[in-house]
């Protein structure tokens, strides 16, 4: 997606008409996107002289719109595209409209630590690997670290391997924005705290992918932010803040970057 964009923008500011063509044709084969955006970038490549008629012509011949109004659509089309966060780009629902727990931004950012602030309530993403209950195998409960409402059993946690704490299901607790089904396959769909309205991470239609976990059953995997949670141990100990980061450990390079071994005799 990030791609499509930086792509867009790399054309805008190209000034040859030529390359724009073959961007043209190939961006029109291989993505399948409608003609409007496609053309628009023929049209914001194009830095002739006289361009304003070129684009005129080509307009009218290729679309009753204006000029304008179909950069507009590149234009938006672009950010749509490219969206760091797709889900919440389309979703519309405030973050404290009609949820019990109320708290002003203010009081939220001093109830909350830096890390919580930013997923829960400005819809931010942790770093993979950076929150301490990504590796929890504990029985317990996951509480919703800005209001403590349960929102995950640990009975339904498995390791998905993609560095974030993840769940077959959510209790009542957790609320699933409702999003078009395409969307809810390829982008995922936002969880948030029903109670508190807390950005908590997102929902994918991939839990087959993890055979051997609940999520195989389930469907789904609930892909959430660490440092959204609070870990009740069932045990009674102390609980888990998931804002804390993991014990430091030594970084193994995975395998396929990690340089062949050499054996002394293969010199
Ligand atoms: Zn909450």
């Amino acid at each position: 997606m990030v791609n499509i964009k930086s792509l867009s923008l790399l054309f805008i500011s190209s000034s040859t008409l030529h390359s724009s063509l073959a961007f043209h044709a190939s961006f029109q084969s291989s993505q399948q996107v409608g003609t409007s955006l496609s053309t628009t970038l023929l049209y914001a490549t194009n830095s002739d002289k006289d361009q304003s008629k070129n684009n005129d012509r080509l307009a009218s011949r290729k679309s009753k719109m204006g000029r304008r109004s179909i950069l507009s659509i590149a234009s938006s089309s672009a950010i749509t595209l490219s969206s760091p966060n797709p889900s919440l780009a389309m979703n519309n629902k405030s973050r404290t409209e009609g949820y019990a727990v109320q708290h002003t931004e203010r009081e939220w950012a001093y109830i909350l630590s830096g890390k919580q602030y930013n997923i829960l309530r400005e819809g931010g993403t942790e770093r993979p690997n950076s929150s301490i209950l990504e590796s929890e195998e504990r029985d317990g409960e996951y509480r919703c670290a800005g209001c403590n409402t349960p929102l995950f059993a640990s009975s339904q946690k498995f390791h998905s391997g993609t560095g974030w704490p993840s769940f077959a299901t959510g209790l009542a607790g957790v609320e699933v924005e409702n999003v078009n089904p395409v969307q809810a396959n390829l982008l995922g769909a936002e969880i948030r705290c029903a109670t508190c309205g807390g950005h908590l991470g997102d929902v994918f239609n991939d839990g087959y992918l993890f055979v051997n976990t609940p999520a195989f059953s389930s469907g789904k995997r609930f892909c959430v932010d660490g440092s959204a949670l609070i870990f009740k141990p069932s045990d009674g100990s102390e609980e888990v803040f998931g804002d804390t980061a993991p014990p430091a450990k030594k970084q193994e390079m995975p395998d396929f970057l990690a340089p062949p071994k050499i054996n002394a005799r293969d010199r």
